[in-house]
């Protein structure tokens, strides 16, 4: 059986390196903040990534940023990886970034699969995720089982980066609508309308969303959504405001026109900006309506 290095085990790492471990796959992990959850569920911890990649025939990344991907990829990764080892990327780093990856690891002999993942932390914990692939496909069929033990649908988007343009695509058009799904909530209270009744009301009908049903902005509404657990263990306004980013430098580059993406940027950053950064996204929700809580 394959052996396996993840290297990222927080919110959306651990309960997919959790799966793995729940399949039968040996998993080491690696990440800078201790993640005891992983070693009770089964799983060994490295020291160091050279150790996890001596180890790994197969190395998984689930990393915040572009950034923190490449710096861990080249210094740590790649300057240890051996030829024929695969390096799948599940982080969100858009495509510039996804193109330097498979760059720098084809120089090593390391095949690499962008493979960013969209249905939250409560998909993540599921193994319900949606992973959307670049790279080669070759590569992707052989990884086939080993994606199918974190989600649920996989699609095969294409060439290197693919995977990261289809996901930046997916996270603006989810950024909007939390926001707004957001604004409508504000509406109704202004309105004098209890929440209850137009969750409800928009559950069934035409405002229907993930943003709406599983991770609901309001607390209180939805049980499992982030914002009922006080807007913790959930996508964090920082990573969604990346995303948005992410998605205009993209739209700027490509010469699409995206308003509407470019206003939720703006206002995930003023969210961002006002001490809130670190919670979920659904904070926003608090920051239209006045209260920031
Ligand atoms: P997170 O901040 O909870 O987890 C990131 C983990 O990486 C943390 O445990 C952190 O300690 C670790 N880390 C940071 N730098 C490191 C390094 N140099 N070496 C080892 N470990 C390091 O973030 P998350 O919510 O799990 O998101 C991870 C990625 O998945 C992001 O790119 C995000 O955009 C994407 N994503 C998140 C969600 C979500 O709902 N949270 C959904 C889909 C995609």
């Amino acid at each position: 059986m394959q052996r396996i290095g993840f290297i990222g085990l927080g919110a959306m790492g651990l309960p997919m390196a959790v799966n793995l471990l729940a399949k039968g796959y040996p998993v080491i992990g690696f990440d800078t903040q201790d993640r005891p959850a992983f070693v009770q569920a089964g799983g060994r911890v490295t020291g160091t990534v050279k150790d996890l990649v001596a180890e790994a025939n197969i190395i998984i990344t689930m990393l915040p940023n572009g950034p923190a991907v490449l710096e861990v990829a080249e210094s740590q990764v790649l300057a240890h990886a051996r030829r024929g080892q695969v390096l799948i990327d599940c982080s969100t780093i858009g495509v510039p970034s996804a193109r330097k990856l498979h760059a720098m690891a084809a120089d090593r002999g390391v095949a690499v699969l962008d493979a960013p993942v969209t249905g939250g932390v409560a998909g993540a914990q599921a193994g319900t995720l949606t992973i959307m692939v670049g790279g080669d496909e070759t590569v992707f069929a052989g990884m086939r089982d080993v994606l199918l033990s974190m989600g649920s649908k996989l699609v095969y988007a294409g060439a290197a980066g693919n995977g990261q343009a289809v996901k930046i695509c997916n996270n603006m058009a989810a950024g909007i609508i939390k926001i707004a799904i957001s604004e409508a909530f504000v509406l109704a209270r202004q309105l004098g309308v209890d929440e209850k009744i137009f969750f409800e009301v928009a559950a069934a009908g035409s405002a229907q969303s993930f943003a709406l049903t599983r991770t609901c902005p309001v607390p209180g509404l939805v049980e499992n959504s982030p914002s009922s657990r006080d807007y913790t263990n959930g996508f964090a306004t920082n990573l969604m405001l990346k995303d948005m980013v992410l998605a205009q430098e993209a739209a700027m580059a490509s010469g699409a026109a995206t308003v509407l993406g470019g206003a939720a940027t703006h206002l995930y950053q003023l969210c961002a900006n006002a001490g809130l950064g670190e919670r979920d996204n659904g904070i926003i929700y608090q920051y239209l309506s006045g209260k920031s809580a």
